[in-house]
């Protein structure tokens, strides 16, 4: 069985009331059960705690924790934002060096042309005359 069923609750619409957990103050992790309809249909407003009121201490570690929470959230964000700027950054580079490359060879082919029109490359069948 799960916790569901064990509240199995059903509302004024006769439907059964989802158990649900409210993320914000003072009742952070306060668990409830309300209609599905409560916020959409005016008409039926079921709604009923189902843990005690939370006690000082732990309204304030709730806070806590939803304020860690927004934070390390927001903290993901930034680090996304971080390696699709290094991604980009390694893209840019790759296109960068491949620039350079063709650079080179062309040089490598020029400098060759050069050399042999200047005479100052020899065959290697020279070298062993
Ligand atoms: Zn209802």
């Amino acid at each position: 069985m799960n916790i569901q069923e064990h509240f199995n609750v059903q509302c004024g619409c006769g439907v059964e009331a989802p158990l649900r957990t409210t993320l914000t103050n003072p009742n952070v992790g306060r668990r409830f059960l309300e209609c599905v309809n409560y916020k959409s249909d005016n008409t039926c407003k079921y709604f009923d705690w189902v843990d005690p009121p939370t006690c000082e201490r732990g309204k304030d570690f709730g806070n806590w924790i939803v304020k860690k929470n927004m934070d390390l959230d927001k903290d993901v964000e930034d680090l996304r934002k971080q390696i699709l700027h290094v991604k980009k950054t390694d893209t840019d580079l790759k296109g960068e060096i491949r620039v350079l490359k063709e650079r080179e060879n062309e040089f490598g082919q020029k400098m060759e042309q050069w050399q042999k029109r200047e005479g100052m490359v020899c065959n290697d069948d020279q070298l062993y005359e």
